[in-house]
């Protein structure tokens, strides 16, 4: 026997999910917060690891660091919450929960490629709705239109979006929310970089569930996301959660770092400005058009067929960015730069420029 023989043929057809090498480069590529656990805090937070009794299973659903999400993040008293491994788990969780054939999952592209992935995994059909070619922005006819006629069961929105940085119009979402005969989960993974979000607004539809991390606020290797919203719907999800999703050294680090938020909201606040001044910058350069972000990296377009030699260009100068020309047709020509440090980001632009200068 083969793989070929016992393997479904939608996965033998995939190609593995590509991490670059990064060793010894400037690593813009993964929307990672480039600053360390701050220094201040580190000795306290070892001390807290020390008490922690790895000889056992994990408290199962976290209430400790439940506790200190709900603080952290404002959640309305009668809202719910479940944890994930990442909120790459609460997407497989959601799609487990709800898969059978015929049964669909809708978002718009271009979009987080785990929405489409994880539907293929589960054995649900992937519905991608195209953005407004002009502005990334929300076709709201066109989606209203594909939610009638394929009824998902899920529909995702990226608030901001991956990868285009933008938020989209929060009528439209509502509109959206109305009208879903399924569950609409607005994802926030960068809730840290946007004074907007749909936290305030759980309850208002039955339909709704915000989903975050804590990866884009600066604590990517803990892999932690959280589901929020209405416990009739949580406690069903919750169901096919595996036992111990959460390890003891995520869930003691991480209610650790949410009650002394006030340093990972210093290093989101430098990222926020540094954006703003990346943007400036990347503008004034001849050949790159960046578009606005509401998230800790910026969207860019060069020239008409130039992505890959610019991408190559800041690779051979020591600066990993992600190439996004030939994933959607609307990222034709486009790269996408997280915001890194003022060092990195100086870096970064002085490798652009050299880059484009050689033709
Ligand atoms: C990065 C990202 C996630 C994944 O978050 P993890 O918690 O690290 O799994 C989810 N949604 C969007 C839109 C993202 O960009």
């Amino acid at each position: 026997m083969t793989p070929a023989d016992l393997i479904r043929d939608d996965i033998r057809a995939l190609r593995a999910y590509h991490v670059p090498d990064s060793a010894g480069l400037i690593k813009l590529d993964a929307m990672e917060n480039p600053y360390p656990w701050p220094e201040a805090l580190r000795e306290d937070w070892l001390a807290t690891l020390r008490h922690a009794d790895l000889n056992r299973y994990p408290d199962p659903r976290g209430r400790d660091l439940q506790a200190a999400l709900r603080e952290a993040m404002g959640l309305p008293a009668d809202m719910a919450l479940l944890l994930g491994n990442g909120s790459d788990e609460l997407i497989q969780m959601l799609a487990m929960a709800v898969a059978q054939p015929g049964r669909k999952v809708l978002s718009l592209d271009p979009g987080f490629v785990m929405y489409r992935m994880i539907a293929l995994f589960a054995g649900l059909d992937y519905v991608g709705v195209p953005l407004r070619s002009e502005d990334f922005g929300l076709a709201l006819e066109a989606t209203l239109t594909a939610i009638a006629r394929e009824e998902p069961a899920l529909t995702y929105i990226a608030y901001p979006n991956n990868p285009t940085g933008n938020l989209f119009d929060a009528a439209a979402i509502e509109r959206i929310i109305q009208a879903s005969p399924g569950l609409v989960i607005v994802d926030e993974a960068y809730a840290p970089f946007t004074d907007q979000s749909f936290i305030p607004r759980l309850g208002e539809w039955p339909n709704l569930l915000v989903m975050r991390t804590v990866s884009k606020m600066g604590l990517a290797g803990l892999r932690l996301g959280y589901l929020a919203g209405p416990p009739e719907w949580l406690a069903e999800i919750d169901k096919v959660r595996l036992p111990y999703n959460v390890n003891t050294l995520t869930q003691a680090s991480a209610a650790f770092a949410l009650r002394h938020h006030a340093a990972w909201d210093a290093q989101t606040a430098t990222i926020r400005a540094e954006r703003a001044t990346l943007f400036d910058a990347l503008a004034a350069i001849d050949g790159i058009t960046p578009y606005p972000s509401d998230a800790n990296f910026i969207l860019a377009r060069t020239e008409p067929g130039r992505a890959g030699a610019v991408f190559q260009g800041l690779l051979d100068r020591g600066v990993l960015v992600k190439k996004l020309d030939g994933a959607h047709p609307l990222l034709a020509d486009c790269l996408r730069i997280t915001v890194g440090t003022p060092q990195e980001n100086a870096a970064l632009l002085n490798a652009l420029e050299a880059a484009l200068s050689i033709d």
